[in-house]
C-alpha cells in the first residue's frame, strides 16, 4: 500500500489577487496624492523592435498606468536603431522633468549593450532598478529602487503576513535579476527579511540536502519541475519564480508554461505556494507602478 504525500493543506498564493489589491492601493495614493498638490505619475517606455514577449509586455504595462491613474508614454524605435541615438533619448527622457521613471523593455538587439544603457537611466528614474546605484543602495539598505520580481517577491510574502524572521531561507539560483538580490533581502533587517539565507546554483554540492532544510524556499533556475516532493520538508512555504514554455500537444497554443517546482508533488507538502501561472509573474507590474509612484513622491532619492 502506498503512502500518501500530503502532510500539510497549503493555501495557494495568488498573484493576481495580490497584485490587484496592490494596483487599487497605488490607485487611491495617486488620488490622495494629486489632492494634496502632487503631480501626476508619468511613466516612460521605450521598446526597440518588435518582439511579441515584449509587445505584450509593454502593453500591459502601458494599460495600467491608465488604470490606475498615471501618465503613460511609449517610445517606439526600430530595430536598427544605433545605441548613441537611444542613449539620447534615454537623455532627453532623463531631462524631462514631467517623467518619473523610465523602463527600456528587454530584450535589445545584439548591437546594443543593454549594460549601458541601463547605466544611462538616471538613477533617480532608474524604477526597473537595474542601474548599478540602486542595485548598490539596495545592497546597503538605502531606499532604492527594487527590481520587479524580487519586489514583487516580498510583496506576495507580505500580502500573505507570511512569517519571516528567524526563518531559514533557501533561494536556489544567483541571478542578478532574480536569486542574488531576493537573497539579500530575505537576510536584511526589514519587515519581510531577518531570514537566515542559504543560496543554491549549479556548483552546490547535494541541493536536497539544503532545500529541504528551507522553512522558505525560492527557486529562480529555468530548470522546469527540478524541484520535487522528496526535496521539501513539511510546511515549507515555495515561491516558484521559474517561467518556461514546454511542448504540450494538449494545449491549443502548442505549449504551456512550467515553473521551476513540480507542483503536484510538492504542494501537498507546502503551506504555501506560488502557482505557476499565476504567482510571482503577475506581480511585476504591481512592482513597478509601486516603485513609479515612489519616484513622483520622490521617497527614494529626496529632492
Ligand atoms: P538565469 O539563467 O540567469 O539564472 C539561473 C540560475 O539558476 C543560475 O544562478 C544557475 O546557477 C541556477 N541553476 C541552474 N540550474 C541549476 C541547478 N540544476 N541547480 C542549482 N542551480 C541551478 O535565470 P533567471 O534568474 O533570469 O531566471 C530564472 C527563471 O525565472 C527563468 O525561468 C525565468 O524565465 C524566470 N523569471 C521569471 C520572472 C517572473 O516575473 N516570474 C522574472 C525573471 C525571471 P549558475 O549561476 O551556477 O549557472
Amino acid at each position: 500500500m502506498s503512502t500518501p504525500l500530503s502532510t500539510t493543506s497549503y493555501t495557494l498564493i495568488d498573484g493576481k489577487k495580490a497584485s490587484e489589491a496592490i494596483k487599487e492601493k497605488v490607485a487611491a495614493d495617486v488620488v490622495a496624492f494629486k489632492a494634496q498638490g502632487g503631480k501626476t505619475p508619468h511613466l516612460a517606455a521605450i521598446i526597440v523592435g518588435s518582439d511579441g514577449a515584449s509587445e505584450t509586455y509593454v502593453g500591459n504595462k502601458v494599460r495600467t498606468c491608465e488604470a490606475i491613474g498615471f501618465k503613460s508614454t511609449l517610445v517606439r524605435f526600430p530595430s536598427e536603431i544605433s545605441e548613441a541615438e537611444l542613449l539620447q533619448k534615454v537623455e532627453d527622457i532623463n531631462n524631462d522633468p514631467d517623467i518619473d521613471g523610465l523602463i527600456v523593455q528587454l530584450p535589445l538587439p545584439a548591437h546594443i549593450s543593454v549594460e549601458k544603457v541601463t547605466s544611462k537611466i538616471k538613477p533617480e528614474k532608474d524604477v526597473d532598478g537595474f542601474h548599478p546605484v540602486n542595485i548598490g543602495r539596495m545592497n546597503k539598505g538605502l531606499p532604492a529602487f527594487i527590481s520587479a520580481t524580487p519586489y514583487g517577491i516580498l510583496l506576495l510574502l507580505d500580502f500573505y503576513n507570511i512569517p519571516t524572521k528567524g526563518k531559514h531561507c533557501v533561494v536556489v539560483g544567483r541571478s542578478h535579476i532574480v536569486g542574488s538580490p531576493i537573497s539579500i533581502l530575505m537576510a536584511q533587517d526589514t519587515k519581510v527579511g531577518n531570514c537566515t539565507v542559504t543560496i543554491c546554483h549549479r556548483h552546490t554540492a547535494d541541493l536536497p540536502a539544503i532545500t529541504k532544510q528551507a522553512d522558505i524556499l525560492i527557486v529562480a533556475t529555468g530548470r522546469p519541475g527540478m524541484i520535487t516532493g522528496d526535496m521539501v520538508k513539511d510546511g515549507v512555504v515555495v515561491i516558484d519564480v521559474g517561467i518556461t514554455r514546454v511542448a504540450d500537444a494538449t494545449k491549443k497554443s502548442g505549449f504551456a508554461i512550467k515553473g521551476d517546482v513540480d507542483f503536484d508533488s510538492v504542494a501537498p507538502k507546502s503551506s504555501y505556494i506560488t502557482p505557476v501561472p499565476g504567482g510571482v509573474g503577475l506581480m511585476t507590474i504591481a512592482s513597478l507602478m509601486k516603485n513609479t509612484l515612489s519616484s513622483a513622491k520622490k521617497e527614494i532619492f529626496s529632492s
